[in-house]
């Protein structure tokens, strides 16, 4: 899980557009964060640890000019939680000197790594600086080199790049992490993780990047390629209607709001209950609930108030954080609860550490009954892709009946969407996704010692 952005809009600051655009995909990576910028002449970076907001100033912002720009906002999957893997990374090659940044999760870095030469320097340790040096270590043109990074690497990557001219985007051949494509009115491009960030820039979404797409802007226009390799199919990340992009974004012009909407309803349809008002949380839990709530005919109420100035447990890889995060992020509005028959609607149970506290928190502010509803079916496979759910240990639905874990969280009742719920709920095809955290079946599979249990839990 990363956000990233690039931006080639001549006649304006890049790195500032760059840096609003990150704060709309800060949801998505809260670790680090980077801004490399081109005039033209010069490519010129600044990165560091922690949350945009406290990284970047009107100084370092001013430090960055130019017209094109790369961003990244990070939250760790494979290499550590370091300045040194902080993005983008710069590279010297000998076309020139060039910024990356990736969303996603290589599963054959090894393999990659091995098809480097002999005594190449490596300065981090993640995943995309193996493919960058793939980048630095190949012959041609940018997209030449581009492209035979994209034949053979394996995993999911979105990823921009530039150089000091050019604005580069593409993303791998399955499309596993989203990447879309907007425009300013006045001229010039914009690309970004989720269409949240154009918005927030004042560019109009034009469609997203395809699958095994490479797009190349200069001032010129923009050029598209495609990359195809054996065994793609599309599988964009389910995860992403779940729980990981805002509401507000949309992928392939199908909006996140209506798809969580729909789950909501589809879930108060498979499981119904005797109830007297529906809430949810966390946020991104709100448009199931509200769904919830239609087709039921029950209110929806705020039952919990969240501090906001608390970052994502989820997103918070430490364990001991995660587990103190939920006291400070949480507080009951008790005349909604009093008495009630509360149905809690969620969007997911991961690791199952969370739900219990909240359940709690219910019942301690005078909730008489708590009925949970879930808009994802049981969590019951790692991911290999980029996403922090590495182990069959850490994952509750794994090792429990759906009983048993109602049992450990302490609710009245439990119920999960069913998986052809959830896929007819986002109007894709059940074949155009990744359900491998769902089913165990991947797009895309890793290095056998890549699924080792603990492989994956700190790396890019
Ligand atoms: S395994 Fe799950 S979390 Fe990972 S990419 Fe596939 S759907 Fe997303």
């Amino acid at each position: 899980m990363c956000g990233i952005v690039g931006l080639f809009a001549p006649g304006r600051d890049a790195a500032r557009l760059a840096y609003f655009g990150l704060y709309a995909l800060q949801h998505r990576g809260q670790e680090s964060a980077g801004i490399a910028a081109g005039d033209g002449g010069t490519l010129r970076s600044h990165k560091e640890m922690g949350l945009l907001g406290a990284i970047f100033n009107e100084e370092i912002l001013a430090q960055l000019s130019g017209h094109i720009a790369v961003g990244h906002t990070r939250y760790s999957t494979t290499g550590s939680s370091i300045v040194v893997n902080a993005q983008p990374l710069l590279e010297r090659s000998d076309i020139g000197e060039f910024a990356l940044a990736h969303n996603g999760n290589l599963t054959n870095t090894d393999e990659l790594r091995s098809l480097l030469p002999v005594g190449t320097v490596m300065q981090a340790s993640s995943d995309t600086e193996v493919l960058a040096k793939l980048v630095v270590e190949s012959s041609g043109t940018m997209i030449e080199r581009i492209e035979t990074a994209m034949q053979k690497a394996r995993g999911a990557y979105s990823i921009v790049l530039c150089s000091e001219n050019e604005l580069f985007a593409f993303r791998d051949p399955w499309g596993v992490r989203p990447l879309c494509l907007g425009t300013f009115d006045d001229g010039g491009y914009v690309v970004a993780s989720e269409s949240c960030a154009l918005a927030t820039v004042g560019a109009r979404y034009l469609r997203d990047v395809e699958a095994g797409e490479v797009v190349h802007v200069t001032r010129d226009g923009i050029t598209s390629y495609h990359v195809h390799v054996k065994d793609e199919f599309p599988a964009l990340c389910m995860f992403e209607y779940i729980y990981f992009a805002r509401p507000d974004s949309k992928f392939d012009n199908r909006s996140i709001y209506v798809a969580r909407h729909e789950m909501g309803r589809r879930l108060a349809r498979e499981h119904p209950v005797d109830a007297d008002c529906v809430m949810a949380v966390p946020d991104s839990a709100v448009p199931g609930g509200i769904g919830y709530a239609t087709e039921s005919g029950l209110p929806y109420v705020e039952g919990l108030i969240k501090n906001r100035y608390i970052g994502r447990t989820f997103i918070s890889p430490d364990q001991s954080m995660r587990s103190r995060g939920v006291h400070l992020k949480f507080n009951p509005v008790v005349e909604n609860l009093r008495g009630q028959r509360v149905v809690v609607v969620d969007d997911s149970i991961v690791r199952g550490t969370t739900t219990p506290r909240i359940v709690a928190l219910l019942r301690e502010a005078g909730a008489r009954e708590v009925h949970l509803r879930i808009t994802s079916p049981p969590i019951l496979h790692p991911c290999y892709l980029g996403v922090d759910m590495a182990s069959y240990d850490e994952l509750i639905a794994a090792n429990y009946t759906v009983e048993e874990i109602r049992a450990k969280t302490g609710a009245d009742s439990l119920g999960y969407l069913s998986l052809d719920g959830l896929i007819a709920s986002t109007g894709r095809k059940r074949d155009e996704m990744c359900l491998g955290c769902l089913t165990g079946v991947y797009p895309t599979e890793p290095a056998e010692h890549e699924r080792a249990p603990h492989a994956l839990t700190r790396s890019s």
